[in-house]
C-alpha cells in the first residue's frame, strides 16, 4: 500500500491559501482529502424546538462547496460519523499515518481536534484567519478584553503571511456524494445569489473590487440594507471557507496598488480584523463562548420560561409588531442572509427589548445564516447582550431610531414586511 497522509477539511472548501492541504501535499504521501459529516448537523438544537443546527440553505451552501472542491482537487472523500471515529478507520483502510487540518476555534471543533489527536498524529495548520496566532504580539490567552486595543497593537506589528497558492498534485480518490443535495427555493427578493464554491467566491471577490470598485465606497454604504453591493457580501464564502482570509487581503492590497488606498479600502480589512478577533476570543474562553452570564460571568441569563419562549417565537418569525425588526427576521428566513445593520438591531430587540436569553437568538442565527461562523455570531450576540467584549454594559439599539436613520423612506420595510 502507497504510504498516505489524510487531510481532514471542515470550514476550509478551498484548494489556494490553505496551509494544511500545502503541508500535506508536500509531506511526499498520497494526499487523502475527506469531508466529515459530524452528527451534530442533524441533531435537534435545545432552542429551537427539534430544529437542527445546521439549516437547510447552508446545509445546500455547504454541499455545493463541498462538490466543488472535489472538482478542484480531482476526488473527495465523504463520511458520516464522529471525526476520530471515522478518521481512525481511514487512516487505517488508507495506511495513513498523519492527519492534517485547519485548526478550529469554536469549542466543538477543538474538542474534535482532541479526540482525532488522542488516536492519531494530528498536526493543525492555523489557516483561517488572516493573522497568524503566532504572530501576535501578544499570546492568544492575553488577547485584549477590547477590539480597539486588539487593533491598535497588531497593527503596530503588522504581518499577514502570504496566501499559498494550490498544490499541483493528482488526487487518487473517488468523488463521494454527499447526503443533503435539495435545493431550496429561492426568494425574488433576494438580491446576490450565494453559490457555494471558490470559482463563485473568487468572482465575487473580483465583481466587488475590479469589476464594479464597490471597494473604494465601502466606508459610506457598508449600512445599507438592500442590494448586492453595500457591502462584499464575502461571509459566506469566508464561513465555508471557499475564500481564504489572507487571498482575500492580497487582492484588497493589489486594488489598493492599482486603484488607490482610501478610508474604505482600509475599512474592509478592518472588518476582517473583526473576524479575526473573534476567533481568538473564542479560542481565548473557549467553552465560556457560550455561557448564558457571558465571558466574563456578569449576571446570570434570563429565565428560558414560557413568556420567553412566546416572545422568542414571535421574534423569530418576524410578528413582534416593530416593523423593522420583522423586516429584518423576514429577510433572514427569507434567504438566509442578513445585513449587520439588520443583525444588530434584531439582536438588540430580542435581548434588551424582549429581555430574552442571547443563546436562543444566537442558535436561531446558526440555523438560518448561510454564513454562520461559530465565533463571529456568539462573539457579536455577546458584544450586544453585553456580556462580551464591550466596554459598554448595555448596547441597545433604538428599532425606531435605527429605521429613520437607516431606512428613511420604509423602503426596506415595505419589501420584507
Ligand atoms: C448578532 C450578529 C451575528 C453575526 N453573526 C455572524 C456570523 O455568524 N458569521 C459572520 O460571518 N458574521 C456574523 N456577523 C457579523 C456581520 O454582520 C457579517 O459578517 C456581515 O454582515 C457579513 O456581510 P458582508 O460579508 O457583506 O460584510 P462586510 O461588511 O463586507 O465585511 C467584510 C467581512 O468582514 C467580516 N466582518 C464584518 N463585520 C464583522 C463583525 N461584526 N464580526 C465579525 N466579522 C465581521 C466578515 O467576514 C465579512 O464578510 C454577525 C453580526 C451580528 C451583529
Amino acid at each position: 500500500m502507497t504510504p498516505s497522509v489524510l487531510i481532514w477539511f471542515r470550514n476550509d472548501l478551498r484548494p489556494t491559501d490553505h496551509p494544511a492541504w500545502h503541508a500535506a501535499c508536500a509531506s511526499g504521501l498520497r494526499p487523502i482529502p475527506v469531508f466529515i459529516e459530524e452528527p451534530w448537523r442533524t441533531e435537534a438544537s435545545p432552542w429551537l424546538d427539534g430544529r437542527p443546527a445546521l439549516g437547510a440553505r447552508r446545509a445546500q451552501f455547504v454541499a455545493e462547496s463541498v462538490h466543488a472542491l472535489q472538482e478542484a482537487l480531482g476526488g473527495l472523500l465523504v463520511r458520516r460519523g464522529e471525526p476520530a471515529t471515522v478518521l481512525a478507520a481511514l487512516a487505517e483502510e488508507y495506511g495513513a499515518t498523519q492527519v492534517h487540518c485547519t485548526a478550529g476555534h469554536a469549542p466543538y471543533e477543538r474538542n474534535d481536534e482532541a479526540a482525532v489527536a488522542a488516536r492519531l498524529d494530528l498536526v493543525r495548520h492555523e489557516g483561517a484567519t488572516l493573522l497568524h496566532p503566532d504572530d501576535l504580539p501578544f499570546d492568544l490567552a492575553d488577547t485584549p478584553e477590547v477590539f480597539t486595543r486588539f487593533r491598535n497593537k497588531v497593527e503596530r506589528k503588522w504581518k499577514v503571511r502570504p496566501a499559498l497558492p494550490a498544490p499541483a498534485v493528482a488526487v487518487d480518490v473517488p468523488k463521494e456524494a454527499q447526503a443533503v443535495t435539495a435545493k431550496e427555493p429561492v426568494d425574488a427578493r433576494l438580491a446576490l445569489t450565494y453559490e457555494g464554491s471558490h470559482q463563485a467566491a473568487r468572482a465575487r471577490l473580483h465583481h466587488y473590487l475590479d469589476g464594479t470598485r464597490a471597494l473604494s465606497t465601502y466606508k459610506e454604504t457598508r449600512n445599507g440594507l438592500i442590494g448586492a453591493d453595500y457591502s462584499s457580501k464575502f461571509s459566506p464564502w469566508l464561513a465555508s471557507g471557499a475564500l481564504g482570509p489572507r487571498e482575500t487581503y492580497e487582492a484588497i492590497r493589489a486594488y489598493e496598488a492599482q486603484h488607490g488606498a482610501n478610508d474604505s479600502t482600509y475599512w474592509l480589512v478592518f472588518e476582517l480584523l473583526w473576524r479575526d478577533y473573534f476567533a481568538f476570543v473564542a479560542r481565548q474562553f473557549g467553552p465560556r463562548l457560550y455561557a448564558g452570564s457571558g465571558l466574563r460571568a456578569a449576571a446570570p441569563p434570563p429565565p428560558w420560561n414560557s413568556r420567553a419562549r412566546t416572545a422568542f417565537d414571535r421574534w423569530s418569525r418576524g410578528a413582534t409588531g416593530q416593523p423593522f425588526v420583522d423586516a429584518c427576521l423576514h429577510e433572514l428566513n427569507a434567504t438566509g442572509f442578513l445585513s449587520n445593520r439588520g443583525r444588530q438591531v434584531a439582536a438588540s430587540y430580542l435581548v434588551h427589548d424582549l429581555g430574552v436569553d442571547w443563546r436562543a437568538g444566537a442558535a436561531w442565527f446558526e440555523h438560518h445564516l448561510i454564513d454562520h461562523d461559530p465565533a463571529s455570531n456568539a462573539g457579536n450576540w455577546l458584544y450586544i447582550a453585553g456580556r462580551g467584549n464591550d466596554p459598554r454594559p448595555v448596547r441597545r439599539f433604538n428599532p425606531e431610531g435605527q429605521a429613520e436613520r437607516y431606512d428613511p423612506d420604509g423602503a426596506y420595510r415595505d419589501l420584507w414586511v
